[in-house]
C-alpha cells in the first residue's frame, strides 16, 4: 500500500464533539485513564454473567449514544487494522519473545462493555480462567480473535520493532496513527462513563456496580 493510501485509509475522524452529550463529554474528562477493573483471571460462568448483567442494562437504558460510540471505536480500530497486520506480519514470525506469552493481559471493565454493545458474544471468556495459564486465544497462528474484539491491551501494543518501523513512516502517517489511538482512547473513556452514569442513574437492577463487581 502506498504511503497516500496508507494516510487516507487512516481518514480524518468525524469528531465526538458534533454529537456526544456536553455532561459526558464533562464527565469522560474528569477521568485520568481507563478503569482496571476486571483486570484479573475469571471463570467463564462469571464471565458469562457480568457480559449478560451489562448487556441487559445497556438495552434497558435505550440510550443510542451507546451502540454509537461503541460502532465508532470499532470503525478507527478497523482503520489501525491494515499497519498493525503488515507490522506483524515483517516482525511476529521470527520473534524471540512474543508479547502474547505474557501472563498478565487481561480484558478490562472498558472492554466487556465495548464488547456487551457490539453484541460480540463469541467472546466466550477471560484471556485465562487462573493466573499463570497462557491466554486461551492465542493459537499456532497468532490471536483467534477479531482485532475489534481483543483487549484493548492488544490492539494499541506496537513492540520495539514495531515502533521502529512507524518512525520510519511519513511523518503525516504516524501522526494520523496517533490521532486515530487518540480518538479511541477519548471514546473508551466516554462508554466507560456512559455506562457509570446509566448505573448511577437507577437502572441498576442486575445485582453489579459500574465497578463491575
Ligand atoms: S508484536 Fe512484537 S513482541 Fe509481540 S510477537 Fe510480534 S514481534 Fe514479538
Ligand atoms: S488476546 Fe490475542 S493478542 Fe491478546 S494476548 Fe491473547 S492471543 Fe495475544
Amino acid at each position: 500500500m502506498t504511503a497516500g493510501a496508507r494516510r487516507a485509509r487512516f481518514g480524518k475522524d468525524p469528531g465526538l464533539d458534533s454529537w456526544v452529550p456536553p455532561h459526558l463529554l464533562m464527565r469522560a474528562s474528569e477521568k485520568c485513564g481507563e478503569t482496571a477493573l476486571l483486570r484479573h483471571p475469571l471463570e467463564d460462568a462469571e464471565w458469562r454473567l457480568r457480559f449478560q448483567i451489562i448487556h441487559d442494562r445497556v438495552r434497558r437504558s435505550g440510550d443510542p449514544a451507546f451502540s454509537r460510540i461503541a460502532e465508532h471505536i470499532a470503525a478507527l480500530i478497523h482503520r489501525l487494522d491494515p499497519l498493525m497486520t503488515a507490522y506483524c506480519r515483517a516482525t511476529c514470525p521470527g520473534c524471540p519473545d512474543p508479547c502474547c506469552h505474557g501472563r498478565k493481559v487481561f480484558f478490562n471493565l472498558t472492554d466487556l462493555i465495548h464488547l456487551a454493545v457490539l453484541g460480540e458474544a463469541g467472546v466466550p471468556g477471560q484471556t485465562r480462567t487462573s493466573e499463570g495459564l497462557p491466554c486461551r486465544y492465542l493459537g499456532p497462528k497468532g490471536c483467534g480473535l477479531s482485532r475489534r474484539a481483543r483487549p484493548y491491551v492488544c490492539v494499541w501494543f506496537l513492540c520495539e520493532p514495531q515502533m521502529e518501523r512507524l518512525r520510519q513512516e511519513p511523518i503525516p502517517i504516524q501522526r494520523a496513527f496517533t490521532a486515530v489511538l487518540q480518538e479511541i482512547r477519548r471514546a473508551r473513556l466516554l462508554l466507560e462513563a456512559l455506562y457509570e452514569l446509566t448505573v448511577e442513574s437507577g437502572d441498576g437492577q442486575g445485582g453489579m456496580t459500574a465497578n463491575g463487581d
